[in-house]
């Protein structure tokens, strides 16, 4: 199902992008050495029922997972890429932390996924892993238009992220995004300019590249949730969820407050 948004709940749709960047926002700032991932989701857990969101995963059980997925954020530690169910871990100085966040705020979804490094270590390697993802989320942002095609997407991301070195997966990618938290179309993090559905005013996506620094491919953790890579290789993901406009693409997963 591809949904398009009325003026109305394009409105409700930038609160809860607003509310998604700042809590992942809040959580970056408290998510430092010797953080616990279970108090990152307790967190989350306060901050989205304060606000009087509900969360996209506590009770989300897709085919993939074993059950409902049980937590309200997405944490995934260094060589943990996607849907990084939280763990009794303390953060050390230098990993590499993802955070994952999808709530529905008065009826509409919104999603957006941060990497950044724990402490005061800033492993080049991985800076620059977080860097191309964060690039080629801002060159798949500029191809979205009305009357874009989502290959034109696929094509800006897998573009910057093979030029940039990493082999690129494209099992799990971007979606459409609206009432529910993943809807058609899919945006393939690597795909051919000019293929596939063509963009309308009032469409959302959430666009999402992520790598892993030698290996497309990966490994299910016995939780049937958390995705690693299959070489151990450190990983990272950006993601933003935007709003096709008349004239180009609105982003709504930017953080309102500063804490
Ligand atoms: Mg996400
Ligand atoms: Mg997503």
């Amino acid at each position: 199902m591809i949904e398009i948004l009325s003026r109305t709940e394009l409105g409700r749709a930038k609160e809860a992008g607003a509310l998604v960047a700042n809590i992942l926002h809040a959580l970056k700032g408290r998510a430092t050495v010797g953080t616990n991932l279970l108090d990152i989701d307790r967190w989350a857990k306060s901050m989205i029922l304060e606000a009087g969101a509900v969360s996209c995963y506590v009770d989300y059980a897709p085919s993939f997972g074993r059950g409902p997925f049980g937590h309200y954020i997405c944490t995934g530690v260094n060589d943990a890429v996607l849907h990084g169910l939280p763990t009794d871990y303390e953060l050390a100085d230098g990993d590499l932390l993802t955070l994952d966040l999808a709530v529905v705020k008065d009826g509409i979804a919104a999603d957006s996924a941060i990497s950044f490094i724990v402490g005061e270590s800033k492993p080049p390697e991985s800076v620059a892993m977080i860097e191309a993802t964060e690039r080629a989320l801002r060159a798949g942002i500029a191809a979205a238009r009305p009357g874009a095609r989502i290959g034109d997407l696929s094509y800006a991301i897998g573009s910057v992220l093979s030029e940039a070195g990493y082999p690129v997966n494209t099992e799990f990618g971007g979606h459409g995004i609206g009432s529910t938290m993943h809807q058609d179309p899919h945006v393939p993090n690597m795909g051919r300019p000019g293929r596939g559905y063509k963009l309308r005013p009032g469409l959302l996506l959430a666009l999402e590249p992520w790598v892993m620094a030698d290996t497309a491919q990966l490994v299910t953790d016995a939780d049937g949730w958390t995705l690693r890579s299959a070489t151990g290789c450190r990983t990272a993901h950006s993601e933003h969820t935007i709003a096709i406009t008349n004239d180009g693409a609105e982003i709504l997963t930017l953080p309102t407050l500063v804490s």
